[in-house]
């Protein structure tokens, strides 16, 4: 399986790219193309390193357009919950292949997922052929005893998740302090140190969520969090609206990752926004996710960079805040070891971009600030993950037919 990829633009120079094995081969001006390669023809395209999502719940595709504008709780409740409750293992398989389509055409190769029924996630994800980061959830409802009997189900999961191989990889997912009690997040956190897994869970999203923080455990999130030891390298926290200098602080010196979510925290009105600068002051980890797909409601990555470069000006009264080039190295992964981004280089693995370079948005100015500010994931023509082409002039297999099936299964489960 090869793959030679000629004339495309990288930084203004003609190159072309010769990929094996899923990894990048040769890279440059003088690269052909060699027998048994299968043969891009890029034209003047633009070849760019893809974008990595670092929070999502993919199956959410399903709930799209289902109950906007309510407030957070009321949402849950009366929409997403009970419509959750009706949900089929297929459901989130068709869900989740759905968001697979949408994240190849908007130039996302690799995301990091919550959700139930992972490995259905898993399938859809292996069916594909993206890369991701699934998550064996548990949600205890804060009721330990619950917990312990939810432990064997994880592992199971874990299991599960770990067989798939490849480019499936699996990470604990506890959803979050307020759902999920002290002694499931130790156990998690002991798992995820035995086994060297990433623990993904959301923190801090909301003021309320510190306030009861405080008054049942006498610290704020990230504190209680490091308490139980869940506070590391490979600890994902999303969101981390509410986050103070000590918090922050303390999640720089263990080295865990902030993935932050704008689109979803102004839609839901979370009342604030990721404190970027002082993050990026103290080397926080930072990544950009979209959140699920029925509260962003899309998964378009350079939306959501456009967003958060936008948000962070907006807070700070100061448009040198965050520049496009920062925005986009968020987006691709590039400010946190935890998130994987693939550089284009000899050696590293083979997932890039091609770019229509013909298109209004891109047809004057710098290229990142383009990309960020003016095009959408539109632009985007063709996406290969490990050396293989996943989508070649907007075309990509199966879209109409999880276009498809998530329509009819979401009106079984929201009608
Ligand atoms: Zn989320």
């Amino acid at each position: 399986m090869s793959l030679a990829v000629r004339d495309a633009i990288l930084d203004g120079e003609r190159v072309s790219l010769r990929c094996s094995e899923g990894k990048i081969d040769a890279l440059g001006s003088g690269v052909e193309p060699e027998p048994g390669d299968e043969v891009i023809d890029a034209a003047g395209m633009l070849l760019c390193p893809p974008l990595v999502n670092g929070h999502a719940h993919a199956a959410m595709t399903l709930f799209r357009g289902f109950g906007d504008d309510l407030p957070l709780m009321e949402w849950l409740r009366t929409r997403i919950w009970p419509a959750e409750e009706r949900l089929e293992p297929d459901d989130v398989y068709w869900g989740a292949r759905l968001a697979c389509v949408e994240m190849i055409r908007s130039g996302t190769t690799r995301f990091f997922d919550m959700y139930w029924h992972g490995t259905e996630v898993a399938r859809a994800v292996a069916d594909t052929g993206l890369r991701a980061v699934v998550s064996a959830v548990l949600i205890d409802g804060l009721d330990p005893q619950r917990g312990e009997t939810l432990r064997e189900q994880a592992l199971e999961s874990l299991e599960a998740l770990t067989a798939f191989g490849g480019l499936v990889e699996p990470s604990l997912g506890p959803h979050a302090i307020y759902t999920v009690s002290s002694e499931s997040l130790r156990w998690i956190a002991e798992v995820a140190s035995d086994r060297a897994l990433p623990v993904h869970i959301h923190l801090s999203e909301t003021e309320g969520e510190v306030r009861d923080c405080v008054e049942g455990h006498g610290v704020r999130p990230a504190f209680y969090l490091d308490s139980l030891g869940l506070l590391g390298e490979r600890t994902l926290l999303a969101h981390g609206v509410w986050l103070d200098d000590g918090e922050l602080e303390l999640i720089a010196e263990r080295g865990a990752t902030i993935v932050t979510n704008p689109t979803a925290n102004m839609k839901l009105a979370v009342g604030g926004a990721f404190r970027y600068p002082r993050a990026a002051q103290r080397g926080v980890g930072i990544g950009l996710g979209t959140d699920g797909a029925s509260s962003n409601s899309n998964l378009d990555m350079l939306e959501e960079a456009k967003t958060l470069a936008l948000l962070q000006k907006h807070e700070a009264g100061d448009p040198s805040v965050l520049p496009a080039s920062e925005a986009l190295a968020i987006a691709r992964g590039q400010r946190s070891e935890l998130l994987g981004a693939t550089p284009l280089a000899v050696g590293e693995p083979a997932d890039f971009l091609l770019l229509q370079p013909d298109v209004p948005e891109l047809s004057t100015g710098e290229l990142e600030a383009d990309l960020v500010y003016a095009a959408h994931g539109s632009v985007v023509d063709s996406a290969v993950v490990a050396g293989r082409v996943q989508m070649r002039g907007r075309e990509l297999e199966g879209a109409a037919e999880a276009i498809a099936q998530v329509r009819e299964r979401a009106m079984r489960l929201t009608g």
